[in-house]
């Protein structure tokens, strides 16, 4: 078993920016298991299954290979063979993605991928159910958040830098609706673990937050 550190939080609290840095820190791969999501969800809106209808779903899945492949400290998503790595943060696949992880079928595939990497390697993970149902026993679980307009404001910038086309208000309606969607799911919901640590990031730089979370990973002997 490698070491672990589990990050969650809602959509746009900036895990994956905190946790990229902080897996460059300890020397840890960094896994981005929305990454994961956002592939199967790829995988349905190409093979034109409804994604509203969960049979359809369960019935394709298992036409769904996906692997992580780490080049250069890099995480890619193969599926099906081929990267798609580039393909997976636009708003249409991070939507349909937030819809199909809530079936059971989908969050099964994705489940042992996620448990398998963390037992071949030392791991900072991030998702929505990381520090509950995937890693229960890491010694460091982070929920990450922040309050919905600064959420909103960062993932603005993120489209704009990549040259998307944005309308804030419409990213920030979507941010409640997707919040609302993993909070209340009977799978694995979006939820802080007993044992994880609260840090809101509204008011606090990106060094902030890594430096507080190297802290922790030094009083836990990570
Ligand atoms: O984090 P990201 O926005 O890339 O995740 C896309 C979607 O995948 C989320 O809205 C969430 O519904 C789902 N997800 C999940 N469990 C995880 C990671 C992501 O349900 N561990």
């Amino acid at each position: 078993m490698g070491k672990q550190i589990a990050i969650d939080g809602p959509a746009g609290a900036g895990k994956s920016t905190i946790a990229k840095l902080l897996s460059k820190k300890k020397g840890f791969i960094y896994v981005d298991t929305g990454a994961m999501y956002r592939a199967i969800a790829l995988f349905i809106l190409e093979s034109k299954v409804p994604f509203d209808d969960e049979g359809a779903v369960e019935k394709a899945i298992p036409g769904a290979d996906v692997r992580l492949k780490y080049i250069d400290e890099k995480q890619c998503v193969l599926l099906n063979g081929k990267d798609v790595t580039d393909r997976l943060r636009t708003e249409e696949v991070g939507n349909v993605a937030s819809k199909v992880s809530a079936y059971p079928s989908v969050r099964s595939c994705l489940t042992q991928l996620q448990r398998r990497t963390a037992e071949e390697n030392d791991v900072v993970m991030d998702g929505r159910d990381i520090g509950t149902v995937i890693l229960p026993n890491a010694p460091l679980k982070v929920f990450l958040t922040a309050s919905v307009s600064v959420r909103a404001k960062r993932r603005f910038l993120e489209l704009t830098e990549k040259g998307e086309e944005c309308d804030i208000k419409k990213i920030e309606a979507d941010i409640r609706e997707r919040d609302e969607r993993d909070m209340t799911r009977e799978t694995a919901p979006l939820k802080q673990a007993e044992d994880a640590i609260l840090l809101d990031s509204s008011d606090m730089s990106i060094d902030e937050v890594v430096s507080r979370l190297l802290e922790l990973c030094g009083e836990r002997g990570l």
